[in-house]
């Protein structure tokens, strides 16, 4: 197997439109802030997603024969290669993305991905004595690839995720076919062909297409394992159309992340943290705060300190370096949080701040929004907006918060704020939510696991417990 030593080329955002943009064809892929074509994405068919399973399956034995040192080399050169191209892969994110620059947005995103890949090469991973008995009998725990993985995405994070998904995967000796989400293509294409520069031929694929083609995925007979990431009705179909090849499965769904603020807390001291929480890529985060429950004694500090740091936080054109939060990245994600904010006002929430939408402004920004005085029942509260808008809603007890937090069917993250720090553990405990923040909500480590509970989805990414779900144990006993 050729395994690519050579210099890395720093590639300009027109060097990856020229890797990537098809000679004819394709689907024109507009900018969500100003409606300006950014490029045309290939159309690829089931047919095409069949020969990358095909080269895949080829690849991988050899792949998996590097080993674990060699192929932890290979991605940090990975990550070298991402490092290298930085400032073009962000550009093209915030244009196809439409999430800013600058603040928690593009080139974060970019630099996550390198820091991902080299924290996933680093893991120690050895076969787990079980059995090592006087007598001489043993049993061992090894870790084995599955083959060909399959990756499925969603427009958010359209870059970190796919590093989130093929880091380990590749790590564990599979290879990877990925199908990028039909609204951002060009991130993962683009990301792909830079990651290609350092890995060997066939052990990565992207395959853009529609949906179509992430079906014939979910249901090829070659490919072991999806890694899915999306919305929980998706999770839902993909597991079905898994069943027949038993086809493993790591499923990070929807959520609709609680915040519980107790009586304790210091309404400015958690202002900023909370704010963030909420609104990190204007709200289209899956462990985004998308209900914030406030104990009546501080509920109207909350909410000024709160509405301060909104109102102070630019939102625009990704390109412009002074903005900070974006446009929706699509019209119909656009719509439902038009919808939700409406059902709010309808129902005589209080709007503290935004829910004004300019029909005259171009691309798909919706104001930053703050609802108060909303009941917990209303659609704004109960169903995940994924947007720029947070309902936020008073409690009297901490029990009626936790029954409130506790009662959807989604479990992904959830943050409980307050200063005495057991009392905000002890609340977190009783908490229906794979993890629970305190005084921070959404902060990840590629060395801390992540996975929802309840309809969020099951299995568990990063760290060495992700590992192991890229990889089929096996028992050797003698
Ligand atoms: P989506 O479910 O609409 O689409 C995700 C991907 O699935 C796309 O690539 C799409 O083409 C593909 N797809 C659609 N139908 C398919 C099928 N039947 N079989 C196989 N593939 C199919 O999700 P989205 O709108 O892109 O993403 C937003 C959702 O993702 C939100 O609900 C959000 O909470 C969730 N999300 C979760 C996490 C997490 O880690 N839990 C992270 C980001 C986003």
């Amino acid at each position: 197997m050729t395994t690519q030593d050579s210099t890395l080329t720093a590639l300009t955002y027109d060097d990856l439109l020229a890797a990537i943009v098809p000679a004819e064809g394709g689907r024109e892929i507009t900018d969500p802030a100003t409606g300006e074509v950014v490029a045309r994405a290939p159309e690829h068919t089931t047919a095409d997603l069949d020969a990358a399973v095909e080269a895949a399956r080829q690849a991988q034995p050899e792949w998996a024969a590097l080993g674990h040192e060699r192929r932890s080399e290979l991605l940090n050169r990975a990550a070298d290669a991402i490092e290298a191209s930085a400032e073009a892969l962000a550009e093209l994110l915030s244009r196809e993305q439409g999430k800013p620059l600058n603040g928690p947005n593009a080139r974060f995103e970019v630099g996550a991905c390198a820091g991902w890949l080299r924290a996933t090469a680093a893991f120690e991973i050895e076969p787990e004595v079980l059995v090592d008995d006087d007598d001489g009998a043993r049993s061992e725990m090894h870790y084995r690839p599955l083959g060909v993985v399959g990756a499925i995405g969603p427009w958010n994070w359209p870059m970190m995720i796919s590093i989130w998904q093929l880091a380990p995967a590749l790590r564990m000796g599979n290879t990877v076919v990925m199908k990028p989400s039909e609204y951002t293509p060009l991130s993962v294409l683009a990301l792909g062909h830079v990651i290609n520069q350092a890995l060997p031929a066939d052990v990565l694929h992207v395959v853009s297409g529609g949906r179509d083609v992430g079906e014939r995925l979910a249901a090829h007979p070659d490919v072991a394992k999806i890694m899915f990431t999306g919305s929980t009705a998706t999770g839902k179909a993909i597991i079905r159309s898994s069943a027949d090849t038993v086809k493993r499965l790591t499923l990070e769904l929807g959520g609709n992340d609680a915040g519980i603020v107790l009586p304790d807390a210091d309404p400015k001291a958690i202002a900023q943290n909370l704010f963030w929480g909420a609104f990190i890529n204007t709200g289209q985060t899956c462990a985004a705060l998308k209900r914030l429950y406030v104990h009546e004694d501080i509920y109207d500090d909350v909410c000024q300190a709160l509405t301060e740091v909104a109102a102070q936080t630019p939102m625009g054109v990704g390109l412009d370096e002074d903005n900070v939060l974006g446009p929706l990245q699509n019209k119909a994600q656009l719509d439902i949080v038009t919808d939700l904010v409406q059902a709010a006002k309808d129902a005589g929430a209080r709007v503290l701040l935004g829910g004004n939408p300019d029909p005259d402004q171009p691309g798909y920004f919706y104001p930053t929004t703050l609802v108060a005085d909303v009941d917990n029942d209303n659609p704004l509260v109960a169903t995940e907006q994924f947007g720029p808008a947070l309902p936020i809603v008073k409690y009297s007890t901490v029990d009626e918060a936790v029954e409130m937090a506790n009662g959807l069917e989604v479990g992904l993250g959830a943050s409980v704020w307050g200063s005495d720090r057991d009392q905000a553990r002890a609340v977190a405990a009783r908490i229906e939510a794979g993890t629970v923040w305190i005084n921070n909500h959404g902060g990840i480590d590629p060395r801390v696991p992540f996975g929802g509970v309840k309809q969020s989805g099951y299995g568990l990414e990063f760290g060495v417990a992700g590992l192991k779900q890229l990889a089929a144990p096996q028992v050797i006993t003698y």
